[in-house]
């Protein structure tokens, strides 16, 4: 996987929602799909290679369904930014700082930064930092069903969700 030597090597790679979409597909299903509705494991993905259809409940969803980035406006590439950003900063960053760096209202990165210390251990890599966050989302959104198996999975188990409006 991608270790990214600086901001400017992320920006650059990251250069599309899709691409950072793409991604996050890759590190939350390794072994393709599994619907953040029911964890059915079959699905359809639709032309424009962002959106599946589940072939058992029939719902739409994106890899960003059932994570913090769920819920928000905010483009991947500012989160992934944030997270870089929070990972390399070992005394954190204020949400002040974040707003410029990356161009959004401070509520909203104050709002980014809550979401990604959700998930936050110190000393990782992006990769590994968006790995934890996944993990943590699921485990948060889908009740630790993530290590079981699809046929033993809990179904409607996400709990809460993170709903929060947000402006930038
Ligand atoms: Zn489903």
């Amino acid at each position: 996987m991608e270790n990214f030597e600086s901001i400017i090597s992320l920006v650059s790679f990251f250069d599309t929602e899709d691409k950072c979409l793409k991604y996050l597909e890759q590190k939350r299903w390794k072994n393709g799909p599994i619907c953040p509705h029911c964890s059915h494991h079959k699905a359809y993905r639709f032309k424009d290679g962002k959106r599946f259809k589940c072939a058992s409940c029939r719902k739409q969803y994106t890899a960003k369904i059932g994570t913090i980035f769920e819920d928000s406006k905010i483009p991947l590439q500012k989160w992934f930014v944030a997270i870089y950003l929070l990972t390399g900063h070992k005394k954190g960053i204020s949400s002040h700082q974040l707003a410029k760096d990356i161009q959004v209202t401070q509520a909203t990165a104050w709002f980014m930064l809550q979401r990604v210390r959700f998930g936050l251990g110190f000393d990782n890599t992006l990769d590994e930092k968006l790995e934890d966050i996944v993990e943590v989302d699921e485990t948060f959104v889908g009740g630790k069903n993530k290590n079981r198996h699809h046929d033993k999975k809990v179904k409607n188990s996400q709990g809460g969700h993170l709903k929060t409006k947000l402006q930038y």
